[in-house]
């Protein structure tokens, strides 16, 4: 193990339990495993699991599943199975062996189903869903005995196997754990183990009408593959009773290395939603136009709009595993990457508002060649060739008539700035339209200012970007704000009233010619506009902006 892993060690309590099992030979090995139910795309919660399992495996030198809880056909879909396998690829984890999927121990699930009825321990149910709700009772009152609890064992067997083949309808009759339905633990009042669903299933087809409910099929999941710390969220603390009452109860599992559970707080980040059931939701209701829409905080969403696999490890890095749960600063989700994409992404210029500028000192015909750096603080990564002529294009945020103050840095008449990587220039006059709205903007440029200073030490105070005309090559460009008005939208049961209607803007633009090809996935920074890359989806020059230079969420 490095020395880095030690240091994120120290600060993860899950580590501890692990380092005491290790060291008081309860375990010899470490295996964990990421379990998802395919009914959905992986979102960014889910990256901090995968993060913690696969991770706490690499230090520890030992191993982490892929499982699928494929146990509810009703809601699953195998599009699912395929994206999540790709989300937790591209993060750069790689599974113990096969992808794993519980539907694979269907067979197993049974007989240890059967093995719990033999045993006096479960039982069918004939009780509708309204009358088994009354019968829990609730968190003030005990619940009361099922008049089909004192069946016997014979008769369950029975029961079971018609329920196996076919012989119910779906709702008529489940199969409940023998509990105490007057446990404090609502899970432990009898609750249900199979189901009936005369549905197909993503893997085994038809072969099933009665299906495991999530609770049996997760610990038996992670028994059966030998998983030794079963790491999940804190929703399921409660849930860890039913367990270790199914491990206990089996022959094959009532051991002391028997998986244990433990908990650890959700990631919720701020302005999104971190549930499967609620994206899902705001993509069936073209809120988002898919689940990899470049608003979303899934896996999918990130990567087309340009986070890095990197970047998002490292924002799980630095939010850490604890039990507190909060709710996390989408800042630092942006800092990661800004951080990232700063170091890597190549500079380019973009014009995103264009706006018509003529310099009319310039020769008209000719049009220059030069070179700027690829990036200005890693001269090795080269150079890139630009042009300039007599017109060009710049943002039209980037003009304005008459200064506003001494302070204002841009373009205004009678006044100069630098271009980027070019002259600079004076601007003197400008066209408008009918409605006010400037045309074209008139300038001078100074020959004698490319790549120095003016001769006459006068002071340029600003630089602006700009594309040359003639050679600019037109793109789209789609700036995204937050998807949600309030930054804690899981508050609101209906998410609608929290959407922010101008989540997208989409503009028209220029880009240099060297960006023609852009390739997709690759990041760039357009200077003074923020990261941006080539969105995987489109066919055309479409960029996507990533993240903006600076964190201006707070200003
Ligand atoms: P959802 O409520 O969105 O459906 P889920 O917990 O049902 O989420 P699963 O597919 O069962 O989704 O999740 C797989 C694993 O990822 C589980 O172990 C779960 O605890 C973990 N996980 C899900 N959401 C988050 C989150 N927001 N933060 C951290 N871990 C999460
Ligand atoms: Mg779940």
């Amino acid at each position: 193990m490095n020395s880095q892993n030690k240091e994120a060690k120290s600060t993860n309590f899950i580590c501890n339990v692990i380092d005491e099992d290790l060291s008081s030979g309860k375990h010899v090995g470490i295996k964990t495993r990421f379990p998802p139910e395919p009914n959905g795309y992986l979102h960014i919660g889910h990256a901090k699991s995968i993060c913690l399992n696969f991770g706490t495996a690499t230090d520890y030198e030992g191993y982490c599943n892929l499982r699928f809880d494929d146990t509810n056909p009703s809601k699953e879909d195998i599009e699912y199975v395929n994206s999540i396998k790709k989300d937790v690829e591209w993060l750069g984890f790689d599974w113990d062996g096969d992808v794993k999927f519980s539907s694979s121990y269907f067979d197993k699930f049974y007989q240890y189903a059967e093995e719990l009825i033999s045993k006096g321990l479960a039982y069918v149910c004939f009780l509708s869903a309204d009358e088994t709700r009354v019968f829990r009772g609730n968190l003030k009152e005990p619940g009361e005995n099922s008049p089909y609890r004192e069946t016997t064992i014979i008769e369950n067997l029975t029961l079971f196997r018609k329920m196996k083949v076919g012989e119910f309808k779906e709702g008529e009759c489940v199969l409940r754990a023998k509990i105490d339905m007057s446990s404090s633990f609502m899970c432990m009042r009898d609750p249900t183990l199979y189901r009936i669903r005369f549905e197909t299933h993503h893997q085994t087809n038809d072969d099933w009408c009665i299906y495991p409910m999530y609770d049996f099929a997760h610990c038996l999941g992670d028994a059966i593959e030998g998983v030794t710390h079963s790491l999940c969220t804190l929703e399921f603390q409660d849930n860890r009773r039913i367990y270790d009452w199914t491990l206990e109860n089996l022959d094959d599992f009532n051991v002391t290395s028997r998986p244990h559970q433990y908990e650890f707080s959700r990631l919720n980040l701020e302005f999104a939603t971190t549930s499967k059931r609620k994206l899902k939701l705001l993509v069936d209701n073209n809120y988002v136009n898919s689940w990899n829409d470049p608003r979303m905080p899934t896996i999918s969403g990130l990567r087309r709009r340009g986070y890095t696999a990197g970047s998002i490890r490292d924002f799980c890095e630095r939010i850490g595993v604890s039990k507190v749960n909060s709710l996390t600063d989408i800042s630092i989700l942006e800092s990661s990457i800004r951080d990232d994409l700063n170091n890597s992404a190549p500079r380019s210029m973009a014009v995103i508002s264009p706006i018509k500028l003529q310099i009319e000192n310039y020769p008209e015909g000719k049009i220059e060649s030069l070179q700027a750096p690829i990036h200005p603080q890693k001269l090795e990564m080269g150079t890139r060739e630009i042009f300039f002529s007599r017109e060009i294009y710049i943002d039209k945020e980037d003009f304005l008539e008459v200064a506003p103050n001494n302070k204002y840095k841009r373009l205004a008449i009678n006044k100069e700035v630098r271009l980027r990587n070019s002259y600079v220039i004076k601007a003197t006059h400008f066209d408008s339209d009918k409605d006010g709205n400037v045309k074209t903007i008139f300038c001078t440029y100074d020959p004698d200012t490319l790549g120095k200073n003016p001769s006459d030490d006068r002071k340029i105070k600003g630089v602006i970007h700009f594309v040359e005309a003639s050679k600019a090559v037109s793109a789209e460009f789609r700036i995204y704000d937050r998807l949600f008005l309030d930054s804690n939208p899981a508050k609101f049961d209906d998410l609608s009233s929290s959407i922010n209607p101008n989540s997208l803007e989409i503009k028209n633009g220029f880009i240099e010619p060297n960006l023609s090809n852009a390739d997709v996935g690759r990041a760039y920074q357009f200077e003074r506009e923020g990261y941006f890359c080539r969105d995987s989806e489109s066919k055309e020059l479409v960029f996507n902006k990533t993240v903006g230079l600076r964190d201006t969420w707070n200003q």
